[in-house]
C-alpha cells in the first residue's frame, strides 16, 4: 500500500521524470559512442552528402512537342480569347441569340430537333466578316451536334444555311 514518504516507481529510471542520474547519462553516452547512424555533437550530419528522396521522374526532361505553341490548349492571343468570352456574356449577344432562337422556333434548322440545348451559329464566321457578328440574318439555330459538325468547315455550310433561311 501507499504510505507517506514513499516514492513512486523507485527503480524505474524512465518514470522518474526528466531527472537523469549521472550514471544513467553516462550509460546513454556509451551507447551512442560508435553509433554511426545517429547525430553526434560536433560531427557532421551522418546524412551529409546523401540527397533527400529521389528527384521527380520528369525533372529536366523537356517535351518540345507538347509545350507552348505545340500544345493543343495553346491560344496564341489570350486577349482575343478573353474578348470572346466577354462578348458571349454581353447583352447584345444575348439579344442576337434569342432573336435567332425565336425566329427558328427553338428548333435545330439542320436536323429539326427541338427541346434540346441549342446554339446560335454564325453562317458566315466572324473571323471572315466581323460586321456580321450581330446580324440576325447571319445567325441560325443549331443543336450542339449539328453545330459541332460545322466547326472548321463553316464555309462549306454557308450556302446551305443561307438557303434554309430564305
Ligand atoms: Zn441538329
Amino acid at each position: 500500500m501507499f504510505k507517506n514518504g514513499h516514492q513512486l516507481n523507485l527503480g524505474n529510471q524512465y518514470a522518474k521524470g526528466n531527472k537523469h542520474t549521472e550514471e544513467w547519462k553516462e550509460q546513454a553516452r556509451q551507447r551512442m559512442l560508435g553509433n554511426s547512424r545517429g547525430f553526434v555533437k560536433g560531427k557532421p550530419s551522418p546524412r551529409k552528402g546523401i540527397k533527400a528522396g529521389f528527384p521527380a521522374w520528369n525533372k529536366g526532361i523537356k517535351m518540345p512537342d507538347r509545350c507552348g505553341a505545340n500544345h493543343h490548349y495553346w491560344t496564341p492571343d489570350r486577349t482575343k480569347a478573353k474578348e470572346k468570352r466577354n462578348l458571349r456574356r454581353s447583352l447584345e449577344w444575348t439579344a442576337w441569340r434569342s432573336e435567332i432562337f425565336e425566329r427558328d422556333l427553338y428548333t435545330c434548322k439542320e436536323c429539326g430537333i427541338s427541346g434540346v440545348y441549342l446554339e446560335p451559329h454564325h453562317i458566315i464566321p466572324i473571323r471572315e466578316d466581323e460586321t456580321k457578328i450581330f446580324d440576325v440574318n447571319n445567325g441560325i439555330t443549331l443543336c450542339r451536334n449539328c453545330h459541332m459538325k460545322t466547326f472548321r468547315k463553316e464555309m462549306t455550310f454557308v450556302e446551305k444555311y443561307q438557303k434554309l433561311l430564305n
